[in-house]
Parts: structure tokens; C-alpha cells; sequence
């Protein structure tokens, strides 16, 4: 990008976050490398159009009014290694797969958001990470440091800025030719479940594959019209956690004169990082995609209020999403009053359910993990408050995989504390596997039939 650009991104005040307080960065300790790549970085070609994030902003807009239901899915940190066709095609896959049957089994259209191409930088509860004896830096993302545990692994290093744009550049790619070049045709969804191993959750799945069938081909004999099933939206997101990569994204849109990060469609911040005086809320507050702030249980109304007037002063429906990440045990008192308060202050907001975060431990064998009902129970928790205060839960944000890992316990394959052992991969949060994540989607698409305006179909007759 030329020097005008960075001056009219300067004047449109994107780097005002620069005077503020940034949590959870790296101390890079080459600063001439750091100015390289950033330099680097303001000149590649943006990742998303602008444009598609507008469209993205209507579409959650929507979903705060209740006429969509938002899906996010993907790794709670993806790594370069495992950005390869395959494992990028199960999470598609997968993603796809939870979306019909939400679709389906509660009439209700679903917004598709990966939690891919992009999500590489971590915050970490400890700034050290110590084994048999020896103190380490923490593993930051693998747009930071890698997660060997040696040393010079784990010594911050820009270039690794450049591999993560490259790595999005190429997922992105995956997933714009997978939803736009045939494969998610809706008349393929029995094709989705092949080469899956018997057992509940893919034979219920078959069941709605055939339902889904017999109403396209009857939709067909009727005449009907069939370009709307042949592709489908996936959008990005990550969290925007890495201001360096993140400001070095950041582009001001031909059409609009606004600054827009190019990342990806969708933005959050996190629950460590979203102080209303800080560096991530500042950055956020200037570019104009539609973003999202984590909130936990000690988040007061009057904060999430604050953040509202800060991150979408002008009020703009789709603009800024909430998501709820209280803890099974939490949510049923905590959540009220916060959705209360922003209802009353008559703040636009879509509200989504992050079942994960609240609900992490270390189980006996020693694996970091979260149980299949317990992630449920929050997400039922959630309908169950909007219900009572006739507000809107909007949608869904869970760490999932296309595979079949055992990080997770529950779910119909009933993983234990041993079974963890089995297939343990992830380098940082425990994500669903691939049937525990259709297990997810049957059980919320059985609240979401429920929730107000949503048509009903009992999900026996799918
Ligand atoms: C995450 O989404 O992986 C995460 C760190 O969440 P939170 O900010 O809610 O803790
Ligand atoms: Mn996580």
C-alpha cells in the first residue's frame, strides 16, 4: 500500500490503539524483522472483500432479529501443519453438516462463519509454560511462536506473520471452492456423511439426508428453481488478538473511504482483552466489519453497555455481537441481568452462545477437556434466558474439528477420562470431533425449533 494509504488509515484512526494498553502480545525481539514483515504485510492483497463483510453485517443483523441463526465453527487455535486439503475439507464438511440439520430440522437459515483461515493467535493464562523442571515461554499461536517445546521454538518470530497470511490466503481458497464449485450442493448432503463409521448421530443424519432428498426432487417435479441450493456463504472469523498482523490487514475500502480489516469477514475480541481502554476495543472500534465481544460471567451490564457505545456507537443492527461464554453453572444467574440491561438500553445486539470457555477442566488422567453435557447444558441455558426475557439467542460458537479426535468427553460414543488418551491433538483448547458436533447441532436444532417465530417440525418425523 502507498504512503497515502497508510496516512488516510492513520487519520481514520487506526493506529490510535498504539497509546493504549495491549494485553497478550508477543515481545518480538527482533524489531527490524517485525517492521519488514508489517511493511510486507501493508502491501499484500486483503484476504476479504469489504463488501462481503457488509453482507455478512446484514446477515447477523438478521440474526438478532431472530430470521437467521449464526454457526460458528472451527479449532480453537489452527496450526499451520494441519491446514491441509483433508483436515480443511472434514471442518467444512462438518460445518456444512451441522448447518443442514439446524437448517432442516428447525426452518431457520443458517449463517455459516468458520473459525478458520485465521485463527492463529492465542491469549494465554500464563506468560510461561513449565516441563519436568524447565520454564519456558508460553506457546502464543502458531502466528507467534511454535508449540515445540524447546527454546528457539518458542522465541517470538515475525516472519511466522507472513506464513499465517499465506496459510489463510490458502484455506480461504479451500473454502471458497468447496462452497462455491459444487461441493456443498444441498443434493449432495447424503455424500457429506460417506466414509463415517456406523453410530447414532450419522445414522439420524442419513435419515434427514433422505428427507432433505425427497423434498428436493419434489421441489424439482414442482418446478422449482434450484440455483439457491448449489452454494452456499462460509464466512471467516478469528479473534483479533495480534494488533501487529491485525493493523498490517487493515485497508480502507474503495467504494466506502472506511477502514475495514481484511483478515477476515468477522472479528472478535476476547474476554481477556476486551477492557474498554485498551488496545483491542480501540483497534475494533475503527474498522467497520461486523465484530464480536466475548463476555464471562463477571461482565456487568453496564460494561457490556459501555462496550456497545464504544464498538457500535452509531447502534447499527448486525454491527456487534455478544457472545456468552458464562459456564454451565453460571449461565442461569449470570446471563440474565447482562441481556436485561443491553435490552433496556435498547442496544443493538446479536447474541450468541460460546458453550466451551465457561466449561473447561482438567480431568483426573490429566487432559484438558469439557463434557458433551455440559456444553449442552449451558447452550440449553442460554435458550432458556432469552426465552424468559423475550430477547433473541441468536446463535452458536463451538471449537470443533472434522476429525475424529478424543478431546472431548460424552456424547453418544460416551469418550471417558481414558478414552482421551486415544486421539488427544489439539494444542491448546479441547474442540468436538465430527460426531459430537452433529450430536450438537440435532440437540440444538430441537431448542431452536422452539424458540419463538421459529415453525416447528418435531424432529421424530425427520
Ligand atoms: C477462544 O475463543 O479460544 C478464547 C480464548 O475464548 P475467550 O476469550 O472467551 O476465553
Ligand atoms: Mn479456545
Amino acid at each position: 500500500m502507498t504512503g497515502d494509504a497508510q496516512g488516510a488509515l492513520a487519520a481514520a484512526g487506526v493506529d490510535d490503539f498504539r497509546s493504549k494498553t495491549a494485553l497478550q502480545q508477543p515481545t518480538w525481539p527482533d524489531s527490524a524483522a517485525l517492521e519488514r514483515v508489517t511493511e510486507r504485510l501493508t502491501q499484500v492483497p486483503p484476504l476479504v472483500f469489504a463488501g462481503e463483510a457488509d453482507v455478512l453485517r446484514d446477515q447477523l443483523a438478521a440474526a438478532g432479529r431472530g430470521e437467521a441463526f449464526v454457526l460458528v465453527g472451527g479449532d480453537c487455535a489452527e496450526t499451520f501443519a494441519e491446514a491441509t486439503a483433508d483436515r480443511i475439507r472434514n471442518k467444512i464438511k462438518t460445518i456444512l453438516q451441522m448447518a443442514v440439520v439446524l437448517t432442516y430440522g428447525a426452518s431457520t437459515p443458517v449463517i455459516k462463519i468458520g473459525r478458520m483461515a485465521g485463527q492463529y493467535a492465542k491469549p494465554r493464562s500464563a506468560d510461561d509454560e513449565t516441563r519436568d523442571g524447565q520454564t519456558l515461554p508460553a506457546y502464543r499461536g502458531d502466528i507467534i511462536n511454535s508449540s515445540a517445546f524447546t527454546p528457539e521454538a518458542r522465541i517470538p518470530n515475525p516472519e511466522r506473520m507472513l506464513d499465517a497470511y499465506h496459510v489463510s490466503a490458502s484455506t480461504l481458497n479451500l473454502m471458497r471452492a468447496f462452497t462455491q464449485g459444487g461441493f456443498a450442493d444441498l443434493r449432495r448432503v447424503h455424500a457429506w456423511n460417506r466414509g463415517f463409521t456406523a453410530n447414532p448421530a450419522y445414522a439420524r443424519y442419513e435419515q434427514m439426508a433422505m428427507e432433505i432428498d425427497r423434498a428436493v426432487r419434489f421441489m424439482g417435479a414442482a418446478g422449482g428453481d434450484f440455483d439457491a441450493l448449489k452454494t452456499v456463504q462460509l464466512f471467516s472469523s478469528h479473534e483479533a488478538l495480534l494488533l501487529d498482523y491485525e493493523r498490517a490487514l487493515t485497508r480502507i475500502d474503495s467504494r466506502s473511504d472506511l477502514p475495514y480489516g481484511c483478515s477476515a469477514h468477522f472479528l472478535w475480541v476476547g474476554e481477556r482483552t476486551r477492557q474498554l481502554d485498551g488496545a483491542h476495543v480501540e483497534y475494533l472500534s475503527r474498522v467497520h466489519n461486523p465484530i464480536g465481544a466475548k463476555l464471562g460471567p463477571t461482565a456487568t451490564g453496564a460494561e457490556a453497555i459501555a462496550l456497545a457505545g464504544k464498538l457500535n456507537p452509531d447502534n447499527i443492527p448486525g454491527r456487534l455481537t455478544f457472545v456468552a461464554r458464562m459456564g454451565a453453572d453460571k449461565v442461569r444467574d449470570a446471563l440474565p441481568a447482562l441481556v436485561e440491561s443491553v435490552r433496556d438500553a435498547g442496544v443493538e445486539v446479536t447474541w450468541l452462545t460460546d458453550p466451551m470457555h465457561g466449561n473447561t477442566f482438567t480431568s483426573v488422567s490429566g487432559y484438558k477437556t469439557r463434557k458433551f453435557d455440559t456444553l449442552l447444558d449451558e447452550v440449553t441455558g442460554f435458550f432458556e434466558v432469552h426465552a424468559a426475557l423475550g430477547t433473541i439467542p441468536g446463535g452458536l460458537l463451538v471449537e470443533l474439528t472434522g476429525d475424529d479426535v478424543t478431546e472431548v468427553m460424552g456424547g453418544t460414543e460416551e469418550i471417558d477420562d481414558e478414552g482421551l488418551a486415544r486421539r488427544y491433538e489439539t494444542k491448546v483448547d479441547p474442540r468436538l470431533n465430527h460426531q459430537q458436533s452433529l450430536e450438537m447441532a440435532f440437540l440444538v436444532a430441537e431448542l431452536l425449533s422452539q424458540r419463538d417465530g421459529n415453525q416447528s417440525i418435531p424432529l421424530e418425523l425427520l
